[in-house]
Order: structure tokens, then C-alpha cells, then sequence
């Protein structure tokens, strides 16, 4: 049996113990984690953490002061959640609506202030919508009809320095 010493008192007590025969200190087990596998884990999260934004709208565009009764380029999209063929039949005004969510809710979180603001990404939108289209006009669409066009625009903003701010 391996022994070790007691942070609190010092005094050698068994490494399976789960308290201090001596003092009664709890011990904690010892984790190896190597950096890699860390790394693993933070991309995970990463990754994970742009599919929940990708999921719920950005309440950016909806606490502006500014109350329009006319709806702005950026608003009104509904694809989050819309699979490739939904994609596919549906608006462009749609499209970039959708797009501009995705886009403020991951890469360009807290660059959006102001209405105004999203001007700055009206371009950034188009690409990730044309972006996504190509995907979806490839040769693999029939395979690719279940996918969600929130993964693949994950995937295109992760990969593509462009989209950023
Ligand atoms: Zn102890």
C-alpha cells in the first residue's frame, strides 16, 4: 500500500484514505492531467459553448433603445435551428438575418452596441451566407439534408479568420 503524507499534520497515512486517520483532514486525490488532454477538454467546451450561442438568438438586436416598427436587415431570422433543406427553401433575407445572429452571438460578442453597429457585419453575414450555401449546393446535399446549418456555420466561423471582427 502506497503511503503518503498528510498536508495538515505531515504524518504518513495511506494513499487511499479519504481522510486523515490523524487529524481527520480530507484528502484530495491526485488528478493527473496532462496539458494535452486539458486542451481536449477546453475545445470541447469551446466548441460546445458556440453551439449553445448558435441555439438562442443574440438578445443584441432586441435591447437596442431604438424601437423600429420596420424590421432591419439583421432582424427577424429564424433558421437557427433549421436543418439544410430548410436552409435551402428558405429567404435570403432570412439567410442573412440568421446569419448576423450567429456572427454576434460567437465572433463578434460585445462588438455590437448600436444598431449602427451591425452595418459592420452586413458584410461579414453575406459571406457566412454564401458560405453556407455552397455546403449546401454540394454534390453531398442528399447526405448532408439532416445536418443543422447552425453546425455548419460553427464550423465556417471557427475555421475562417474573415468572419471576425
Ligand atoms: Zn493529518
Amino acid at each position: 500500500m502506497a503511503l503518503k503524507k498528510c498536508k495538515e499534520c505531515g504524518k504518513e497515512i495511506s494513499s487511499k484514505a479519504k481522510k486523515c486517520p490523524n487529524c481527520g483532514a480530507p484528502i484530495k486525490k491526485q488528478i493527473s492531467t496532462g496539458s494535452g488532454c486539458l486542451i481536449i477538454i477546453l475545445f470541447v467546451l469551446f466548441i460546445g459553448w458556440i453551439f449553445s450561442s448558435f441555439d438562442t438568438p443574440s438578445s443584441t438586436s432586441s435591447n437596442s433603445t431604438v424601437s423600429t416598427s420596420s424590421k432591419k436587415w439583421f432582424q427577424g431570422g429564424n433558421l437557427h435551428k433549421a436543418t439544410l433543406a430548410q436552409w435551402k427553401s428558405a429567404t435570403y433575407q432570412n439567410k442573412l438575418a440568421t446569419a448576423s445572429d450567429w456572427l454576434s452571438a460567437t465572433k463578434w460578442k460585445g462588438h455590437l452596441n448600436s444598431p449602427s453597429d451591425f452595418d459592420k457585419i452586413k458584410v461579414k453575414a453575406q459571406m457566412l451566407v454564401r458560405a453556407v450555401d455552397k455546403v449546401v449546393a454540394g454534390k453531398e446535399m442528399e447526405q448532408l439534408d439532416f445536418m443543422k446549418a447552425n453546425e455548419i456555420a460553427a464550423a465556417l466561423v471557427t475555421m475562417s479568420d474573415d468572419l471576425g471582427p
